[in-house]
């Protein structure tokens, strides 16, 4: 015997089944012996079969493709054979019931299967009649008792199939781990899943037949709610935050979407409410927005802080600078060579000291400036800006090319620093092969994207973010100098231009590539 089925009915059950219907072997013995000969008329009835489900929509799905279709009617074939030829054994009654399973995945009705059966059993039944006319009634019978027992497998293994879906939909629903209502036309509540109750304090049970509208506390109605007319055609579904009230306790913000269900009637559109307790959320929120708040005012309380000071200090430092330069023009070679060395220091640590603080000043003075919005030329920009490096790029003989650039609302001032501190880099951080530099544009629809590419000594990808922090630098001073301020200058000029900056080795082989963003729309 061939192997059965894992999902299947008992054998005992399909037995008692068999008696009830009294279907035994003198059955299938007529059976056997009436299939009818002409195996046109079968293939036929099995052409038919397309016309009957066309008169269904739903069943388009299948019958519109024709391969599923010929594929349906060559299986109704086989299987008119097998319903008359047998074996009418276990197997065959198991399979029938696997039939029915599949319609359900398939999403083909019982409705539409009898009445194909029906269409089917009006031809064959007219041929027996025909053929056999001293015994037709028996074997009639026979092939009535056959049908009727084959429907009720599969119409059986259909709805077995749909309760286990529905449990298992009706399990997501209770054990979901938002608050589910279902409200009828009315609002009232007909169905409260678990986590609902626990939500509102009110057990599941005691929920129904209470109106939703009576759960929410001070806040407006949800528009989904207002009024139940039609109105609400082109909006099915509403998302937002209300109150609502939690026996015995205070209420709590909840997130809550509210949608219509397809309707099975036009007189009985129910809503399903689907909502979370926020409280907690909320609060997170509300902590980071004082957070926020509480670090930019301490930015710009330090901000304020580093241009006070660097602007305070630059009064007494230009003494400190004016008077050991002083010294060094008037005493220079008149002491001995210690006090020409140590006045050497003190001229170089004066004019490092005022250069840092210009560098800080400039910094401290990016976020205080007014807003942004008049377009500028980049062209222009970069003309000043390598105007402001002629001496640097003199000496090095740079070759220093670039695209067509566009005009973007910007900060002129601090848009010619942005761009003279990378081309300034890139020829300081030169190796030692002839400086190459290319400034490329492209357009990102909201923003532009610019880039400076060098050939000089490049940086080391773990070095990548770190080199944008204040005062972060790679190398000695006397190897290169610098304050280590001009790459977080940049960085705080593009991101009050809504803009990123980031850098990556030059896909030409040695160099970086500096990339940046700038808005094309006002910053502020
Ligand atoms: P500074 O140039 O004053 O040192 P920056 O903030 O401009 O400070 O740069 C920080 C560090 O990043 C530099 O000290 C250097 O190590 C590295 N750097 C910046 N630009 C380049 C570049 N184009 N090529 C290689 N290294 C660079």
């Amino acid at each position: 015997m061939a192997e059965i089925p894992a999902s299947f009915l008992e054998s005992d059950e399909l037995t008692l089944r068999k008696s009830f219907i009294g279907l035994d072997e003198q059955d299938s013995f007529l059976l056997q012996t009436s299939l009818p000969r002409q195996d046109a008329l079968l293939e036929s009835l099995a052409t038919t079969l397309e016309k009957h489900l066309s008169r269904f929509e739903e069943a388009h799905c299948f019958i519109d493709d024709s391969e599923v279709s010929q594929l349906l009617q060559r299986e109704q074939l086989a299987y008119f054979r097998t319903l008359f030829q047998g074996p009418h054994d276990e197997v065959f009654f198991q399979k029938r019931y696997l039939v029915g399973q599949r319609h359900h995945e398939i999403g083909l009705k019982p409705a539409w299967y009898i009445g194909a059966f029906c269409h089917y059993m009006t031809g064959i039944l007219q041929k027996i009649h025909q053929d056999h006319q001293q015994d037709a009634l028996q074997r009639i019978l026979a092939f009535v008792k056959m049908s009727l027992f084959d429907i009720s497998l599969t119409t059986e293994a259909y709805f077995r199939a749909e309760h286990e879906q529905l449990t298992l939909l009706s399990k997501v629903f209770q054990d979901n781990i938002e608050g589910v209502f279902i409200t009828d036309t009315a609002g009232i509540i007909q169905h409260a899943n678990k986590m609902s109750g626990r939500l509102v304090g009110i057990p599941p049970n005691l929920l129904l037949g209470i109106p939703f509208t009576e759960l929410i506390a001070n806040t407006d109605l949800p528009p989904l709610f207002i009024s139940d007319d039609n109105a609400h055609d082109d909006q099915e579904q509403w998302q937002g935050e209300i109150e609502l009230n939690r026996a015995g306790g205070v209420p709590f913000p909840a997130k809550v979407t509210i949608m219509f269900m397809d309707a099975l009637h036009d007189t009985n559109r129910q809503r399903v409410i689907e909502f979370t307790d926020i409280t907690e959320s909320k609060r997170n929120q509300a902590e980071l927005a004082a957070k926020t708040e509480e670090l930019s005012r301490s930015n710009r309380d330090l901000e304020q802080f580093a241009y006070i000071a660097s602007h305070d200090l630059q009064e007494p430092l230009r003494m400190v600078a004016s008077y050991t330069q002083l010294l060094a023009r008037r005493y220079q070679g008149k002491l001995d060579a210690d006090a020409d060395e140590f006045i050497s220091y003190a001229v170089d640590g004066a004019e490092r000291m005022q250069q840092l603080i210009n560098d800080l000043l400039t910094f401290s003075r990016i976020g205080t400036r007014g807003s942004i919005h008049k377009p500028v030329d980049i062209e222009f920009i970069l003309s000043r800006a390598l105007f402001n490096l002629k001496n640097a790029i003199d000496e090095t003989q740079a070759h220093i090319t670039h695209d067509p650039l566009p005009h973007i609302p910007g900060d002129t001032t601090q848009l010619i620093q942005l761009f003279q501190n990378l081309i300034g880099n890139a020829i300081k951080f030169r190796n030692q092969d002839p400086v190459q530099i290319h400034i490329a544009n492209r357009d990102k629809g909201k923003y532009w994207l610019f880039s400076v590419r060098d050939n000089g000594i490049g940086i080391p990808p773990e070095f990548a973010q770190q080199i944008f922090a204040i005062f972060q630098r790679l190398h000695s001073r006397q190897k290169y100098p610098g304050t280590g301020i001009g790459l977080a200058l940049c960085k705080k000029i593009v991101e009050r231009h809504n803009g990123q900056i980031w850098v990556e080795p030059s896909p030409e082989g040695s160099g970086s590539l500096f990339q940046f963003t700038l808005s094309k729309e006002n910053a502020s």
